[in-house]
């Protein structure tokens, strides 16, 4: 048995936790997959770098618009894949050596579980008791049950975790799922050459993004992929030349391979919570307060574990409150969930914060929303560009914003002033003309929907 001041299950987000306040002081970093967690392995570092050939190829294949004619002569899989897990793994892998020599830090390389609330036990046979443990376990693809099935009877099926390290690309793709993880998988793979189908169970993708906004991203969607809405996969089946899938419907779709991408649940019922005394939603999302408190004293969460956002900048947020409150016991910070961005990286990108209209309807606010095109702007006219588009959602009683909601170029970072102006309680006349905005730079389509906003 050895005693730690803190320990810390999972060395994504979990990592950042080891501040300089523990100089001095004995830490544990438990991880039982690759070092570094979720996004620097299988997430948002690797799909970016991917995403960002993918963009380079359809700059390429849409370039005859422009009055240049190119050609996409090859793509090398392999060297796009090596540039980027040749810069991900040495990091990976250079963390977790930092931490196994760490002055002040012992890496267990296993699966840890509770025996009680200050103590873990190790699939390496260790046995730990610590003053504080903080879960930042993070989450893992769920298995609906045809995959469940597959996976029993051997039948191959990818992953987020698994296809980025295949060794070609696809002929023909198929996508199981319709959420970030399915639109971003299948703009990469079609922009650098797959034919992709994406199955998705209900009537639009992306479906918790704002009516109008996910409804137009799949049209765009279904111009560039095969998309089938209200498709279900009951049976996986391996044939000679990849896979075979049984349809609800009852027909059948064969492809040379298949990625499941139908969400991610929380790892909490892998660690022995209950002996902890840790509860957990119904939802499987471990229970913390606003500082990220359990409701075992002493032992702590944060990150897709148990935030409502399984996202890895809400994940970075909560762990730097969490490192704060395990060493300021009386003067502790709360996690700040009112504004929380994100975007998807897909074809167009997409990007939101806030409220969506039917949120705002169903909440009974007295709204207004004004839709601004990019085409209607110049930087979109240099870009001949036909699916952008802003919209706004504010309310009419206090002038602030309520809602972003963009699909088009640069969604995601063009976003980041409304952000500001909604963290920052600015309206939307002080952010329209309390500032310059860049003519003719694309920040522009912003401008122009901040000012449509009619509040008369
Ligand atoms: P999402 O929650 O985004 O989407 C899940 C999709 O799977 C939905 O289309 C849903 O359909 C469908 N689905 C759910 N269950 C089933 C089922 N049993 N059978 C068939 N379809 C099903 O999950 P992802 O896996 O794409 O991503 C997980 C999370 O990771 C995201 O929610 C996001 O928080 C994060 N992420 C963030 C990224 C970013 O920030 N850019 C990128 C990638 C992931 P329906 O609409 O009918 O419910």
């Amino acid at each position: 048995m050895t005693d730690f001041d803190l320990a810390i299950i999972g060395s994504g987000s979990g990592n950042s936790l080891v501040t300089p306040d523990f100089d001095g002081k004995k830490v544990a970093i438990i991880e039982e997959g690759v070092f570094g967690g979720t996004c620097l392995n299988v997430g948002c570092i690797p799909t970016k770098m991917f995403v960002y050939a993918a963009e380079v190829a359809n700059t390429i294949a849409d370039s005859a618009r422009f009055g240049i004619d190119s050609s996409l002569d090859k793509v090398r899989w392999p060297d796009i894949r090596d540039r980027v897990f040749g810069r991900i793994d040495p990091i990976s892998a250079g963390g977790r050596d930092y931490r196994i020599n760490g002055d002040n830090t012992t890496a267990f390389l296993g699966h840890a579980e509770f025996v009680a609330r200050d103590t873990l036990v190790m699939s390496t046979g260790d046995r730990i008791t610590a003053d504080q443990i903080v879960i930042a376990a993070g989450a893992r693809v769920v298995l609906p049950p045809a995959f469940e099935d597959a996976l029993a009877r051997g039948v191959p099926f990818d992953t987020s975790d698994t296809v980025m390290r295949i060794d070609e690309v696809p002929e023909h793709l198929i996508i199981v799922g319709g959420g970030y993880i399915a639109v971003e998988f299948a703009h990469v793979f079609s922009a650098l050459g797959a034919k992709v189908t994406l199955l998705c169970r209900s009537g639009r993708l992306l479906r918790r993004s704002d009516a109008e906004v996910g409804e137009r991203f799949t049209e765009v969607a279904s111009e560039q992929w095969d998309v089938r809405l209200f498709t279900e996969a009951t049976k996986l089946t391996r044939t000679a030349a990849g896979v075979q899938l049984d349809l609800a419907d009852g027909s059948q779709l064969t492809g040379d391979r298949v990625l499941l991408a139908v969400g991610r649940q929380p790892n909490s019922d892998r660690l022995g919570l209950a002996a902890a005394g840790v509860d957990i939603h119904p939802d499987g999302r471990v229970q913390v307060d606003q500082y990220g408190r359990t409701t075992a004293p002493g032992v702590w969460a944060l990150g897709d574990v148990s935030s409502p956002y399984q996202l890895k900048h809400v994940a970075n947020h909560e762990a730097r409150a969490v490192a704060h409150n395990l060493v300021h016991p009386d003067d502790l910070r709360a996690f700040d969930h009112r504004y929380v961005p994100s975007a998807v990286f897909t074809h167009p990108q997409l990007a939101g914060v806030g409220l969506t209209e039917e949120e705002a309807s169903a909440q009974g606010r007295n709204y207004v929303c004004a839709v601004q095109e990019y085409g209607s702007t110049a930087y979109g006219w240099a870009m001949e560009d036909t699916v952008g588009i802003c919209k706004l959602i504010a309310d009419r009683d206090t002038g602030l914003l309520l809602g972003a909601h963009l699909m088009g170029a640069h969604a995601s970072s063009l976003i980041q002033p409304l952000i500001q102006g909604m963290s920052f309680g600015q309206t939307v006349t002080e952010l329209a003309r309390g500032q310059y905005w860049i003519h003719p730079a694309l920040a522009e389509v912003i401008e122009n929907a901040l000012l449509k906003l009619d509040f008369s």
